[in-house]
């Protein structure tokens, strides 16, 4: 099987890629501004009106194709190349967290308990940038970009209701290889990583209640007690994953709450369990969440209680594209510079809703690493922390990255 085009080593002189750090460089006030607007008025959820009209603000005069979302605040645009070709999407999410923000920028948040944490507002506007600087050379491209400005990503599904609206196939083709960018305060300022393969885990809620017959404490013997058998429900399920999984394929189970009773001196009729199930493959991730309520419900039974079992579906693993990643990573080191694109050795069992466009179509999530000067990118304050810095100096290599893989997708 020869190499094809696509697979080819990156030529470190190539000339589609000449000149593209300096551009985005040349972009950065207009990214550096854009940042600083969103960063002040932070939006939640599916609806940002405000953040909506400042990417359709700021992307007026490029000749796109511009279309809004219904069922949420996102926006489509699709730049079409000089020649035919295929499709290529480049995602950046715009929603912030429900937070305070106690970072002490100049610019940091005039909206009372919402903060942009996790660096969307970067991702939104190195987005834009990205389609200015690929509207400037669009005479090299052979297809369509697709910009996929996404609400809606913590915790919300964004991503799912853009599918369902048809961003997979905005432009009249179907998308045929997508690329996200995440911003990260811990990891070196304007280092591209990523890894092939799972890159982040599934992330579902799920709670347990043990039900039991109330009485008094001091004559369990007329009761049912549910704190037993809620307790002993704990141990079991750490055990569960241990013996049942392999590590090679790993699942984290977590229980964040227990609780059951009022005072000392009272057997309550109810106990619950609610913890978070992490996965980095969906074999796993459907075997977890069934052996969860059959370990609870065997272990309720030998105690005498019943239990029931609710899910909170979250988001499935992500997972990269062998060939994809690989692209990605070559393209970081040569468009970049040669000390940009390591391998990350492990995934991330956080989540992103990338997922569901890296299901559909062969994807990347990668790593740009914006860890501020004069601080360890181990001791930086980490994305959804409330003191978060993000160094904007890494936004023109986030910009230049989107357009090679853009460029490199559409020769
Ligand atoms: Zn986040
Ligand atoms: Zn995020």
């Amino acid at each position: 099987m020869g190499m094809t085009p696509a697979d080819s080593p990156v030529p470190a002189d190539d000339p589609r890629f000449s000149g593209l750090l300096e551009a985005a460089r040349a972009l950065q006030p207009r990214t550096v501004a854009l940042r600083r607007q969103l960063h002040k008025h932070p939006e939640l959820g599916l609806r940002l009106p405000r953040s909506q009209a400042a990417v359709l603000h700021a992307l007026e005069g490029l000749d796109l194709h511009v279309t809004k979302g219904e069922s949420c605040d996102s926006v489509v645009a699709v730049l079409n190349g000089a020649r035919p070709g295929p499709t290529v999407l480049l995602r950046g999410d715009m929603d912030a967290l429900s937070m305070p923000e106690d970072s002490g920028l100049a610019f940091a948040s005039e909206e009372p308990g919402r903060m942009h944490a996790c660096g969307h507002d970067t991702h939104t506007a190195m987005l834009v940038s990205a389609a200015r600087l690929l509207h400037s050379r669009r005479e090299a491209l052979a297809g369509r970009v697709v910009f996929m400005f996404q609400p809606g990503e913590e915790g919300h599904h964004g991503a799912r209701h853009m599918i369902d609206e048809g961003v997979l196939q905005a432009g009249g083709r179907p998308v045929e290889r997508a690329l996200a960018l995440h911003i990260t305060a811990t990891a070196t300022s304007g280092v591209v990583t990523c890894r092939p393969g799972p890159i982040m885990a599934s992330a579902d809620a799920w709670l347990v209640r043990v039900t039991g017959r109330g009485g008094h404490g001091a004559m369990p013997f007329h009761a049912i007690d549910p704190v037993p058998a809620a307790a002993a429900m704990v141990g079991a399920l750490q055990t569960m994953v241990t013996r049942r999984f392999s590590v090679f394929d790993p699942a984290v189970l977590t229980v964040g709450r227990i609780t059951a009773g009022t005072t000392s001196n009272v057997i309550p009729e109810t106990a619950e369990l609610e913890g978070t199930l992490r996965t980095l493959s969906p074999e796993v991730r459907a075997r977890a969440l069934a052996e969860i309520p059959k370990v609870c419900e065997h272990l309720g039974a030998a105690h005498g209680c019943t239990t029931s079992f609710e899910v909170t579906t979250g988001y499935p693993p992500t997972r990269n594209d062998e060939a994809v990643a690989a692209r990605v990573l070559e393209l970081a080191g040569s468009v970049l510079g040669s000390r940009f694109g390591p391998v990350m050795a492990d995934p991330l069992m956080a989540a992103e809703d990338f997922s569901y466009v890296a299901e559909q179509v062969p994807s990347t999530l990668a790593f740009l690493g914006a860890c501020p000067p004069g601080v360890e990118p181990d001791e930086a304050p980490p994305n959804h922390s409330n003191r978060v810095h993000f160094d904007e100096s890494a936004f023109a290599h986030g910009v230049a990255m989107y357009a090679a893989f853009a460029l490199d997708t559409l020769r």
